[in-house]
């Protein structure tokens, strides 16, 4: 028998429809390019968001059609989410930090029809324009007097396409299944690969996010989103915000700490989200200046695990509490989150800090375990570590595009590729990885692409990249090397090398050369025992 309850589709479009009827007034501030400030509010981007449906759709975009973007948070970037999403185009995110030869490959493989960019990217998309094969027209986030010479082809200013629509257009109506927004994600080896959201995803993740015991966000907040729209969903942000009717500050470019804190402080947020990098910025900025932080409640720090100094001086300085938290692009993102449940609520403060610094506890919309190597399940005893594995309505279960099909175990298990240990209270912590990347500031370096193009240095005969932790990137690249026979090198001709090759920030942070890298069982090299080895190495760079 079914229930008799209305079949009211999960779509995203309900979620800006209900901050237009609702809270219309609410606000959100945007810092432009050139630093300036403007303000608008869920109304008005209601009202332009359609517009742009409307224009879209005249153009010929349909339901399923992916349109990329590559924009910082902002007030448009917001628009075009919603623009896209409100007739079931897919909104595909682009991280501009990647190696264009990367960018290509994404925007190919994701066959986009159009692409929105902010200024600041026009040089980046005119140089790999002419290699795009399905990008038809440029869109460039901008008002028609800022307007740049450009040699994209077909480049419309933002604008303009605006005022082609109109509001005679119908929003959602498709399933809940339906595919909303797409981002790539470059965490393991190989090529990158397609997250696909679905609305029903998105919308049960907004809804996770703001639960007390994840963000715990309301209509009274204003939030600083200082983690980018074009990773990870924004860790569900630009979903969340609306849907309460939180007010949004979005910072644009700038996310130095004298940035960072003029927003705060002038918009009077209560809670912000961001990598533990940013954090540092900024809480180097406030010991230089003596400020303080009389608004901020509360801050959620995820992306790489949060370092015990972040907790402790938000905590003991400012009166602002960490919530630490997990996730990846592919479980939308929200994984777990470390609030302080009853039964450690009267422990000792650096008692309840030990597991405030864990990575925390699953909301009720995932499931997680942890297996050995053999797939048995490990016990919740906080000792035992193993492959980390997370199901539920808002886990991928395949990517976009791919001929692999599902990437799920045969009882629907996700291998996250971090390493973890449970406690018996619940509280995940991530002990190691097995997925072979580096996180530096909250984005990936794949060490495998390093070391094959190291390996082109006439003088290697093999290459080993391990991340070594760094107090402000959390983690920075190791380049080790053993030289061919008879062969010297300096480590500048690997800079020398390696310059052009691969984006400028994933330089390794040092050379080093050894007289034999260390295998394992299966012949492949041993990052385990590398890691070992240079447990104590200092990167020059600190
Ligand atoms: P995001 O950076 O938004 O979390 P990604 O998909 O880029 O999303 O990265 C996910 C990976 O980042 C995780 O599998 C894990 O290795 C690492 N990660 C994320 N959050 C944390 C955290 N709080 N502590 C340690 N590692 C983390």
């Amino acid at each position: 028998m079914l229930g008799m309850m209305q079949n009211w589709q999960l779509t995203c479009d309900k979620i800006l429809t209900h901050a237009k009827v609702n809270h219309p007034d609410r606000f959100v501030v945007s810092r432009q390019l050139d630093g300036s400030i403007t303000r608008t509010s869920y109304g008005e981007i209601y009202d332009r968001s359609r517009r742009l449906s409307s224009a879209l759709i005249k153009r010929g975009i349909k339901l399923g059609d992916r349109v990329g973007t590559m924009a910082w948070n902002n007030a448009r970037h917001m628009e075009t989410w919603y623009g896209l999403m409100g007739f079931g185009a897919i909104c595909h995110t682009l991280n501009p930090r990647l190696h264009p030869n990367q960018l290509k490959y994404i925007i190919n493989h994701a066959g986009d029809r159009m692409f929105f960019l902010d200024l600041s990217f026009v040089p980046l998309l005119e140089a790999v324009q002419a290699e795009l094969s399905s990008v038809q027209t440029y869109v460039l986030m901008c008002s028609r007097d800022q307007m740049p010479q450009t040699t994209l082809p077909n480049a419309v200013c933002f604008e303009d396409l605006l005022a082609e629509g109109d509001d005679d257009v119908v929003w959602g109506g498709f399933d809940e299944n339906t595919a909303c927004g797409l981002c790539y994600t470059s965490g393991t080896t190989g090529n990158p690969k397609g997250v696909l959201y679905s609305h029903r995803s998105n919308t049960l993740m907004a809804m996770t996010c703001a639960m007390p015991n994840m963000m715990g966000v309301s209509g009274t907040d204003t939030c600083l989103m200082v983690v980018p729209m074009f990773h990870a969903n924004a860790w569900a942000l630009t979903f969340t915000a609306p849907m309460v009717g939180m007010n949004l500050v979005m910072p644009g470019p700038m996310m130095d700490g004298a940035s960072i804190y003029q927003l705060l402080d002038s918009e009077k947020c209560t809670v912000s989200a961001a990598v533990p990098t940013i954090w540092l910025m900024l809480l180097n900025y406030l010991e230089e200046t003596g400020k303080k932080l009389p608004y901020l409640n509360e801050v959620l720090i995820g992306g790489s695990a949060c370092p015990r100094a972040i907790m402790e001086t938000f905590d003991k300085e400012y009166g602002v509490t960490v919530i630490h938290a997990w996730g990846m692009t592919e479980t939308s993102p929200l994984g777990t989150a470390a609030r302080v449940q009853p039964e450690i609520e009267d422990l000792p403060y650096e008692e309840q800090l030990s597991y405030r610094l864990k990575q925390g506890v699953p909301p009720y919309i995932v499931e997680m375990r942890i297996v050995d190597d053999a797939h048995n399940e490990l016990p919740k005893d906080g000792r035992s570590s193993g492959h980390l594995l997370v199901r539920g309505p808002a886990v991928s279960n395949a990517y976009f595009g791919a001929e692999n099909g599902s990437i799920l175990d045969e009882d629907g298990w996700f291998n996250t590729g971090d390493v973890a240990t449970i406690d018996p209270l619940g509280y995940m912590q991530i002990t190691d990885r097995s997925k072979d990347v580096i996180k530096s500031g909250g984005e990936w370096i794949s060490s495998i692409d390093l070391e094959n193009a190291a390996l082109g240095h006439p003088a290697a005969a093999e290459c080993a990249v391990i991340g070594l932790p760094h107090p402000k990137w959390d983690e920075r690249p190791l380049l080790i090397v053993q030289l061919k026979p008879g062969m010297e090198a300096t480590p500048e001709s690997f800079y020398e090398f390696l310059t052009g090759k691969i984006a400028r920030w994933w330089m390794p942070d040092d050379v080093v050369f050894v007289e034999a890298i260390p295998h394992g069982p299966t012949g492949k090299i041993s990052k385990l025992e590398l890691r070992k080895t240079f447990k104590d190495y200092k990167l020059p760079t600190i």
